[in-house]
């Protein structure tokens, strides 16, 4: 095995720390940021390169027009309204894109395969957990599997975080030391609204999660909200 990984930078604020987790690791990181017709797309892959520049990150761009078009979900521009409220309360289950995790995953097993990273890792925590099937351990457990069995064992999937909340996730960010960088992850250069629109809401169910994240830790959210 060696220390290259391959991960999904989506421009919020797990992935985020995940990829300078695995910097302070020493690990070379290799960020993919998926369009795949969401209504915060534009906004999240603004942060995703933001926050690949700050790091020298050479950020793939995978276009997946398909999904907006095929695939039924509130969170998608051709669907309804994103829900607010708590993020693990059932109108959340709205946001669920079908599969998403299983399209974005096998894409990064056959990226990481060609450029010979051993490993691919995933954003997904606890809190995903509830209405999110494609972030539970048993997806992650079983698609390693599968992931090794096609791979000829030569990519596996790892998931550091999914036994820990938001709060957690922001504990690690702030304590990580890489050489040559301040300490701590840049979270100004990410952005968790779920909404079509520049300002981040506040309301939604990500951006709720979010908020409880910093309030808990006690530290400020650096990014701008609407008023
Ligand atoms: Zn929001």
């Amino acid at each position: 095995m060696n220390k290259k990984v391959v991960m999904g930078l989506s421009g919020g604020m797990d992935s985020a720390t995940m990829a300078a987790y695995f910097l302070s690791k020493g690990y070379e990181v290799f960020p993919v940021s998926f369009d795949y017709g969401s209504k915060h797309n534009q906004y999240e892959r603004k942060t995703a390169e933001q926050f690949a520049n700050y790091y020298n990150l050479k950020l793939q761009k995978v276009e997946l027009p398909f999904i907006g078009q095929l695939f039924k979900s509130n969170l998608l521009k051709t669907g309804g309204e994103i829900p607010e409220g708590h993020y693990e309360s059932e109108n959340m289950s709205q946001t669920v894109v079908p599969g998403r995790n299983i399209i974005f995953i096998s894409i990064m097993a056959g990226y990481a395969w060609s450029i010979g990273a051993s490993y691919i890792a995933v954003g997904v925590h606890a809190g995903d957990h509830a209405i999110y099937a494609d972030c539970r351990e048993e997806f992650i457990a079983s698609m390693n599997a599968s992931i090794l069995n096609g791979t000829e064992d030569k990519v596996r999937l790892i998931a550091p975080f999914q036994n820990l909340d938001k709060a957690g996730i922001l504990e690690i960010g702030h304590s990580l030391f890489i050489d040559g960088y301040d300490v701590g992850v840049p979270y100004q250069f990410t952005r968790t609204c779920y909404k079509d629109q520049e300002l981040s809401c506040g309301k939604c169910g990500s951006c709720q999660e979010r908020l409880e994240g910093f309030q808990k830790i006690g530290r400020q959210d650096p990014i701008q909200y609407e008023e």
